[in-house]
């Protein structure tokens, strides 16, 4: 593709989209607005950014739809410095562009609850999508026959140019540094906040790798703090994991009943996943107003078990929850034969949720892709030697982890 440029598809007329975390999104190509307009995209709009978060923070409602706008548009500012502008092409360029925007495809209603169950991978339908939806494929098609694959091997982490896969996934990537500022935006937080210009200002490109100036240090440690702070406080809120274990004890139960040959009703969209049989189709059919309507037919269904989950998740009658030490099974025992006293089935209504962030993953000398490098004097420095904070906090091996026990209150 050494002869694509990206003049050959430019817009005459740049689209510009408002945006509160980078104010102006400009879409400047074919194809970026082609993919924006495609079924597979605009269903974005249908699936929360936070799923059970927003229980816990109401402003957190923003969808995958203006995150995905985002990446895209950091991968753009990112790949617009000169210093990586030059060390690539633009076909390159824009199989950048494209992977950042359509690298979240594959989330599924209530993403994470819906994964656990039923067993999908994301970023697996996210590559399953791209290769057989027609809409999107098609788009791709016409730059190149090999833009399809280009596209899902950045997306897997298994494209050769290791500058395309850093600026979509790696500690520092785009996907990560828009998710935070737009999480902390809207949850009205000030943790996830750093400095988004002046980590892209330190970008440099070396022995072919995403790399940074070591002025940069500091910014990059407020990036990787803000990450920690807002998986405490944002991400494992009790409540946001409270709403994502009865939404899981539904799709269990709804799995179960199935088994059992249950008449549901009417659950079209939801019967793929059932019998195993999932086309990147039908993943696409379903979103969360579907979900959202099947729970409010399983209010009044027979299943008393189903019928209290639906009504529960509706209400936001959540469950409630006690901190406990990880080896505690004198107290978890204890709560479960409380609760079936009380004629609850402890396989839908005991959860135990476990939380652990990691601050930083350092890979030794392996030098994987996710690795952060500083340049220092011309030579290669890991972030971990450079950041005193970061390294005596990973260094000191202490790894926070939290365990609590949920039951209905
Ligand atoms: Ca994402």
């Amino acid at each position: 593709m050494k002869d694509f440029t990206l003049k050959s598809i430019a817009l005459q007329d740049v689209r510009v989209i408002r945006d509160p975390i980078h104010n102006y999104i400009t879409i400047d190509n074919q194809v970026i607005l082609d993919l924006i307009d495609t079924p597979q995209f605009q269903r974005l709009r249908r699936i929360k950014q936070l799923g059970g978060t927003s229980q816990a923070y109401p402003g957190g409602e923003h969808t995958r739809f203006s995150h995905s706008l985002g990446v895209y548009w950091i991968v753009v500012e990112m790949v617009s410095k000169s210093v990586i502008r030059n060390c690539i092409s633009d076909y390159e360029f824009l199989c950048a562009m494209v992977a950042g925007l359509l690298h979240d495809l594959g989330h599924g209603p209530f993403s994470h609850s819906f994964e656990d169950i039923f067993g999908d991978n994301h970023e697996l339908y996210t590559v399953r999508i791209i290769k057989e939806c027609p809409q999107i494929s098609r788009i791709l098609d016409r730059i190149s026959a090999d833009m399809v694959e280009d596209v899902c091997r950045i997306i897997e982490k298994s494209h050769p140019n290791s500058i395309l896969v850093s600026l979509v996934s790696s500690q520092l990537d785009a996907d990560r540094m828009d998710y935070l500022l737009r999480d902390s935006y809207f949850t009205g937080v000030s943790y996830g906040q750093f400095d988004l210009a002046r980590i892209i200002r330190c970008i440099r490109v070396k022995d072919n790798k995403l790399v940074y100036k070591h002025s940069g240090v500091q910014a990059i440690e407020d990036y990787i703090l803000a990450r920690y702070h807002m998986y405490w406080q944002v991400y494992f809120h009790p409540v946001g994991r409270s709403y994502e274990i009865i939404l899981k004890s539904i799709f269990k139960r709804i799995k179960d009943l199935y088994s059992r040959n249950f008449d549901f009703g009417d659950i079209e969209y939801l019967l793929p996943f059932l019998n195993g049989t999932v086309t990147a189709c039908d993943y696409t059919n379903l979103d969360e107003a579907v979900v959202l309507y099947y729970f409010h037919k399983f209010t009044t269904c027979d299943d008393a078990i189903l019928s209290d989950l639906a009504r529960r998740f509706l209400d936001r009658d959540l469950l409630g929850y006690i901190d406990i030490d990880s080896e505690d099974n004198a107290i978890v025992d204890n709560i479960k034969a409380r609760q079936k006293i009380r004629g609850f089935d402890v396989d839908y209504y005991v959860g135990i949720d476990t939380q652990q962030a990691v601050l930083y993953h350092y890979y030794g000398d392996s030098h994987q892709i996710g690795e952060i490098e500083i340049v220092k004097n011309d030579r290669l420095v890991s972030f971990l030697e450079m950041s005193e904070i970061v390294g005596a906090i990973v260094n000191s091996k202490k790894n926070k982890e939290a365990h609590k026990i949920y039951f209905p209150k």
